[in-house]
C-alpha cells in the first residue's frame, strides 16, 4: 500500500515537474532577458492572457480544453502534455528501478526500512532527468544546448560523487564506498565525457572541414560524465551514435531532415545507459565475444558497427551549430 503511494506520488510529482520543464523550454531561450525569467504567472504564448490555475494542471489541463487555449482558441502543442507525461513516466522508473529506488522497504512485519542512499540518488537523478529532458527539448527546437542548464548540472553530477555509493549505474566493488573514490569516479566521468566529444569535434572538424559537434554537446556530455561515470558516459556517446544514425537516416531518407540536433540522442544515449548500462556492457563485452569465438560466422558484426558510426558521423556533420 505505501509502496503504491510513493509510486503514484512520484509520478504526479514527475508530471508538475514536466510542467515546469515545459515552461524552462519555451522561456529560457528567449532572447529577451524579461521573457526569460522563470517566475511569474504563466501566459498565453499566442496572446498574452493570464492562464487560470486550472488550466494550467499537467495533462488534465490539456485534455479539459482538448488542445485549444481557452483564451484566443489557438491550439497547444501535444508536446506539453507529452513532456509531463514523460517526466512522469521517467519519474515512476526512478522510484522503483535499483540502485535509484525503491528508497523504501518493506519488511516482513509490517514496518519499513528507509534507504537514505536510494532517496538521496532518487533526488539527484531526478534533477539529471529533467535536465535531460530540458536540454533536449531546447536543442530541438534552437540547436542550442545552454550553459545556463549544463554548467550547473556539472557542478550537481560532481556533489552527486560526494555522496558514497552514489556512482551511477556501474555497482563499485562493495568495500570500498569511500566519498573521496566516488567523487574521482565522477570527475573522470566528466572529463571522459566532455572529452571524448571535444576529441570527436576536432577530429571531425579536421576530416569533413564543417564543426561535427557543438561545444555545447561538449558541456552536455561533461555533465552526463558527472552525473553516471566514465563507463556509462562512454556508453551514452556509443548509444548516441547508434541512435543518431538510425533515426536520422529514417529522416534524411523520409524528407530529408537537414538539421538535426545531437542533443536528443545524447540523452536517449544517457536514459538507456543509466537504466541498463551493466546490462548492455555485459552484453558487448562478454556475451558477444563469447559467442563470436564460438561462431566464426558472426564476423558480420564488427563492420556493420563501424560502418553505422561512420554514418553516423555523416549524419551529424551535416549540420553547423553553436
Ligand atoms: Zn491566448
Amino acid at each position: 500500500m505505501a509502496m503504491a503511494v510513493i509510486e503514484v506520488g512520484a509520478a504526479l510529482l514527475g508530471a508538475c515537474v514536466g510542467s515546469f520543464l515545459n515552461v524552462v523550454i519555451w522561456r529560457l531561450p528567449q532572447e529577451d532577458p524579461r521573457r526569460r525569467s522563470l517566475g511569474g504567472r504563466s501566459h498565453c504564448p499566442n496572446c498574452g492572457a493570464k492562464i487560470r490555475w486550472h488550466d494550467n494542471l499537467p495533462v488534465l489541463g490539456w485534455l479539459l480544453l482538448r488542445g485549444r487555449a481557452r483564451c484566443c482558441q489557438q491550439p497547444f502543442s501535444i508536446r506539453y502534455p507529452l513532456v509531463e507525461l514523460l517526466t512522469a513516466a521517467l519519474f515512476l522508473a526512478l522510484a522503483i528501478w535499483p540502485p535509484y529506488g525503491p528508497a523504501f522497504v518493506p519488511l516482513a512485519d509490517g514496518s519499513y526500512v528507509v534507504h537514505t542512499e536510494a532517496a538521496v540518488a532518487m533526488l539527484l537523478h531526478a534533477i539529471f532527468l529533467s535536465l535531460l529532458i530540458a536540454n533536449s527539448f531546447i536543442d530541438l527546437d534552437h540547436q542550442l544546448l545552454l550553459d545556463v542548464l549544463t554548467k550547473p548540472g556539472m557542478v550537481i553530477g560532481l556533489l552527486a560523487g560526494f555522496w558514497p555509493g552514489l556512482a551511477g549505474p556501474i555497482s563499485t566493488a562493495p568495500e570500498s564506498p569511500l566519498a573521496l573514490r566516488t567523487l574521482l569516479g565522477s570527475v573522470i566521468g566528466l572529463l571522459a565525457g566532455g572529452g571524448v566529444t571535444w576529441a570527436i569535434r576536432i577530429v571531425g572538424t579536421k576530416v569533413f572541414r564543417k564543426e561535427a559537434m557543438g561545444f555545447g554537446d561538449v558541456k552536455f556530455m561533461g555533465m552526463i560524465g558527472a552525473f553516471l561515470g566514465w563507463q556509462a558516459a562512454l556508453l551514452t556517446m556509443f548509444l548516441g551514435c547508434v541512435f543518431g544514425a538510425l533515426i536520422g537516416g529514417v529522416g534524411v531518407l523520409f524528407g530529408g531532415a537537414a538539421k538535426i540536433p545531437f542533443g536528443p540522442f545524447l540523452a536517449l544515449g544517457a536514459l538507456v545507459a543509466m537504466f541498463a548500462a551493466q546490462p548492455i556492457l555485459n552484453f558487448l563485452f562478454v556475451t558477444w565475444p563469447e559467442w563470436q569465438r564460438s561462431s566464426p560466422s558472426a564476423q558480420w558484426f564488427l563492420p556493420v558497427l563501424a560502418l553505422l558510426s561512420l554514418f553516423a558521423l555523416f549524419v551529424l556533420v551535416r549540420r553547423g551549430r553553436r
